[in-house]
């Protein structure tokens, strides 16, 4: 596949102001202890994320900038300052406090997305304790295996989420307080016994409040990983995180004083809270907030409403507005934009001349895991985009690609991705299965799971989960090579490959397609569709077969599960579906 490089300078083109300086000056010799100074710590010592998110700007003279705009579902719009934010996670704090956290306990947020997840979330951080959001589409069962693996303590819910969940909270013994929050009176309903109302103890609370001594290494938030591969796992981080989201937010988002930036990511994933609260509050940076779900004119129209700068989304999305098509980006003035990235999946090509074509941007793309907890490889500003490839590893980060012994591949050569065990984000553990934690870390690396190449210049490119890759006579192919190949026919919205087993080529590769608007899936079709990828990628990883699907299963995070097309290929049994997103 022969995309161009999009250069350096055609950069000033998209309005991007490359932090360059700093990022030379941070890539020669670079160590993260030279960052340490940019935070703040804790007065008396220690370090907590809450303070360097909200209290050190309200401190400064940052106090009455509006850290967060918030949109409701409703159209409501709400705006909160750094000093008001300050004195609302303060009084947060002080109601966990009278209800007996201490640090290092588990508190637990399910809601949706509206400004007193943020509040309480930087509330449990004040106190000491670990915040543990959870997704608001989560039905009980996902909830409750999350709440009992964690021993959450506290969980703080919305009306209707309490509703849903009521069946489990008997079965939950180390749960001792369910504190219910009714944003703007939205329920008319009596609380259930025994439930505590936040809008009551956050009336009589203080606002004042000592952040609770935590030091660097202390935890402080928890998150299951999408579930994609397997079983969702509770990667914990610890406040030292913070160092990593403030230098990321900087390098790799191009974040500067005076922007407005989106992250569309909720922050039941990961990336909703390194880069939807830390990256950004750790910049002093103001944020939007939608608090629905996608819809392609009510996104354009958040762009446009709140002239948004800077937009971090993921493929998933960018895929669906694609697939809305290209007239409804026309009507919205989306000339506020100047820099956009992407991360969860791998990012096709296409989307990247999509967003150059439609918005007059291109994607950078970037990798990393809830496991390392932010950023750690990617298409900076400073740097020409490779279409395909996730860029290159940032300042501080040692990334290699690596055989079974360790030994780092050459330019070409495929093998794990890994990095050195370190860096300032990395996860601390897996909640009570620290075999598991032990068991990725070999021969001085971190092996994260998936499969990827590096070229010449040192860009990475990603090939596939290890779990995905396919092995097909002989050959080692990665679908995303494929489904990207896939997509680019106009019919086609979505594709996801798998290995199907077959007794000549040990495996052959097998693609289900999801198609756009106005196309039928027609026997014509798909020929068209087979001969338009045989002439892209070579004979032998072209697709055997083609099924055409309406949509793909994903997990509630958007990315693809192509260990169920498989599993339901083959007639087994599906495995975890906690995570699994509902038609
Ligand atoms: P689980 O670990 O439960 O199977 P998951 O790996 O999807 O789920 P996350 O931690 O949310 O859970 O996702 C991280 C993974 O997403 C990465 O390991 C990688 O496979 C994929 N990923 C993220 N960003 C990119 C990217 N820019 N390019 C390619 N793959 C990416
Ligand atoms: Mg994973």
């Amino acid at each position: 596949m022969d995309y161009p490089v999009i250069t350096k300078p055609k950069l000033d083109e998209f309005r991007v102001r490359p932090n360059l300086e700093e990022y030379h000056r941070s890539v020669q010799g670079f160590t993260w202890e030279q960052l340490r100074g940019e935070l703040d710590g804790l007065p008396g010592g220690g370090l907590n994320l809450a303070h360097e998110a909200i209290d050190r700007h309200a401190h400064s003279d940052r106090r009455d900038r509006v850290a967060l705009y918030w949109e409701g579902t409703g159209g409501e719009e709400e705006r909160y300052t750094f000093a008001k934010l300050k004195e609302l996670t303060d009084r947060f704090a002080n109601v966990l406090k009278g209800l007996g956290v201490k640090k290092g306990d588990r508190v637990f947020l399910f809601m949706e997305r509206i400004p007193e997840l943020y509040v309480a979330f930087f509330g449990i951080l004040k106190a000491g304790a670990i915040a543990g959001p959870l997704f608001s589409a989560f039905g009980p069962d996902p909830v409750k295996d999350r709440l009992l693996d964690s021993g959450a303590k506290v969980l703080i819910v919305t009306p209707d989420l309490r509703k849903r969940i009521g069946g489990i909270l008997q079965s939950l013994p180390e749960l001792k307080h369910v504190i219910v929050v009714n944003k703007n009176n939205r329920s008319k309903e009596p609380l259930a016994p025994g439930d505590i109302s936040y809008e009551k103890e956050m009336a009589s609370a203080s606002s004042n409040f000592q952040i609770v001594k935590t030091t660097e290494d202390d935890f402080s938030i928890m998150h299951y990983t999408s579930g994609t591969t397997g079983k969702p796992k509770g990667a914990v981080h610890a406040h030292k995180a913070a160092l990593q989201h403030m230098a990321t937010g900087r390098w790799v988002l191009d974040l500067h004083d005076d922007d407005m930036y989106w992250c569309t990511a909720d922050p039941g994933w990961v990336t909703g809270t390194s880069y939807g609260m830390s990256a950004p509050w750790t910049n002093g940076v103001s944020q939007v907030v939608y608090e629905g779900g996608f819809r392609a004119s009510t996104w354009y129209h958040i762009i446009q409403k709140y002239r948004v700068t800077v937009w971090y989304t993921a493929p998933t999305a960018i895929r669906m507005l694609m697939r809305a098509g290209d007239e409804i980006p026309k009507r919205y003035d989306l000339t506020s934009l100047r820099y956009m990235c992407s991360v969860g999946e791998p990012l096709n090509p296409e989307a990247i001349m999509w967003g150059l074509r439609t918005i007059k941007l291109p994607f950078h793309d970037n990798w990393w895991q809830t496991e390392t907890g932010a950023i750690l490889i990617a298409n900076y500003p400073a740097m020409d985009i490779r279409p395909g490839s996730m860029g290159r590893p940032i300042p501080g980060i040692e990334a290699a690609v690596v055989d079974e012994k360790g030994k780092q591949a050459k330019p070409g050569q495929e093998g794990d991705l890994a990095i050195r065990p370190g860096w300032p984000s990395m996860f601390r553990t897996y909640w009570h299965n620290q075999e598991m934690y032990d068991s990725k870390f070999k021969n001085g690396w971190y092996i994260t799971g998936d499969r990827a190449r590096t070229d010449e210049d040192g860009y990475f490119w990603f090939i596939g989960r290890a779990d995905d890759v396919i092995n097909t006579a002989g050959h080692l192919v990665g679908p995303f090579e494929v489904e990207s190949a896939l997509i680019e026919h106009p019919a086609v919205a979505e594709a996801g490959v798998i290995g199907k087993p077959d007794p000549v080529a040990m495996e052959v590769v097998k693609a289900f397609v999801a198609l756009h608007a106005g196309y039928e899936p027609t026997d014509a079709l798909r020929a068209d569709i087979m001969r338009f990828v045989r002439q892209k990628l070579a004979a032998g990883i072209a697709p055997r077969e083609i099924e055409f699907v309406d949509s793909l299963p994903k997990t509630r995070s958007g990315k693809i599960m192509r260990r169920l097309l498989k599993a339901r290929e083959l007639g087994l049994p599906e495995g975890d579906t906690s995570t699994l997103e509902e038609d």
